[in-house]
């Protein structure tokens, strides 16, 4: 396969100074240059290789990025070391946050990821390695549960998005009849080994992505990607009394593995949704209820919805607004344990009221009451 160290390419040392690689450029250019080999092919694509690693070596940022690119494949190009990298990834899906390196990564780093797909002159077809079996990644989503729904516990439906092994090509990525034929590079190995200080080491073959097989001709279900987009609806079950920021995992559901590997999980994180009447605070349930002002000097007895149905509560005669009442045991059971309601009393002053109690009001102003 094509050399893609461009210092290889250019003859050149690491070291080599930008006039160095100008020379070397200038006298392989001309040896190799289509006008000088008329019809030779293989000229015609040393001539590209060429052109192609001096535009990067003699742009200094590009070849900064290429630099730094070659210490993620000690022993040359392409590939790089497979130990922390979980798979071959298959473009133009996202990844959950957290998951394998990607193109995306390097890009992030100023670019270098569109010199490391030059390097690794990716196609369209899928690269799912074939290193053995490994676990599919985890899916993350949030889900919000209803208020109710998280007090009493019960089941909730969700849809996912996710990709699933394609079943035309049962994650192949060839259309099914048509002929693959063993990878000659690495001879279906899916991988090609390397000297490095007296070790040896794997890497995934870049002319299969790892696979082993080349394809003749791709899966038109997944355009030979081996996996397709899909989005999946699961019932939830969802504990009672689950909690805000909770996790729920769904086994198994996550992307597929590789090489026989399972599959990953789903894992849902919790955000409870508003209640208008509740709010929560650890077991304790809180509320507010209004009462007017005579309510407020004169006592009163009022309903308050509890989870479990309606409670009546007394409220004593000068009951301040802000005052809270606990019912006791009405909260949430977690850990054994029962929370308790909290009960805030505010006090709700009309805006405006009629002209009987405009006078009512007027004789208890002149009461003096009102002083204290
Ligand atoms: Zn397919
Ligand atoms: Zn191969």
């Amino acid at each position: 396969m094509a050399n893609r160290d461009y210092y290889k390419i250019l003859g050149v040392g690491e070291k080599a100074s930008q006039e160095k690689i100008k020379k070397a450029h200038r006298k392989l250019a001309k040896k190799c240059h289509p006008d000088h080999n008329p019809g030779d092919k293989a000229a015609e694509e040393k001539f590209k290789e060429i052109s192609h690693a001096y535009e990067v070596l003699s742009d200094p940022k590009k070849r900064e990025q290429y630099d730094q690119l070659r210490k993620f494949a000690p022993g040359g190009f392409p590939g790089f070391g497979y130990g922390t990298n979980k798979g071959f990834h298959t473009r133009g899906f996202k990844r959950s946050p957290g998951g394998a390196f990607s193109f995306e990564d390097l890009g992030g780093f100023g670019g270098i990821g569109d010199i490391f797909r030059e390097v690794f002159d990716l196609g369209g077809t899928t690269r799912q390695a074939k290193y053995g079996p490994q676990k599919g990644e985890d899916l993350r989503f949030e889900i919000k549960v209803p208020f109710d729904l998280a007090i009493s516990g019960g089941k909730t439906l969700i849809k996912v998005p996710r990709e699933e092994v394609c079943p035309a090509c049962s994650g192949t990525g060839a259309q099914p009849g048509s002929s693959t034929s063993i990878c000659p590079d690495c001879h279906g190995q899916g991988f090609i080994s390397f000297a490095q200080g007296g070790f040896s080491v794997n890497r995934p073959c870049p002319r299969c992505y790892g696979r082993g097989t080349i394809i003749r001709q791709p899966c038109r279900s997944c355009a030979g990607l081996g996996r397709i987009k899909k989005t999946r609806s699961f019932s939830v079950r969802v504990p009672a009394g689950i909690s805000d920021g909770r996790k729920i995992r769904l086994r198994n559901q996550g992307l597929p593995g590789t090489g026989d590997g399972p599959p990953g999980d789903i894992i849902l994180t919790v955000r409870l949704g508003e209640h208008r009447f509740f709010r929560r605070k650890g077991r304790d349930i809180l509320c507010q209820v209004p009462i007017n002002i005579a309510q407020a000097v004169l006592g009163t007895r009022i309903r308050v919805r509890t989870i479990n149905g309606h409670v009546v509560v007394k409220i004593p005669p000068g009951t301040q607004p802000g005052t809270v009442f606990r019912l006791k045991s009405k909260g949430l059971r977690s850990n054994g344990k029962r929370g308790d309601q909290l009960v805030k009393i505010t006090v709700n002053i009309p805006k405006q009221i009629g002209e009987r109690q405009t006078k009512l009001m007027e004789e208890f102003a002149r009461q003096g009451d009102l002083a204290h």
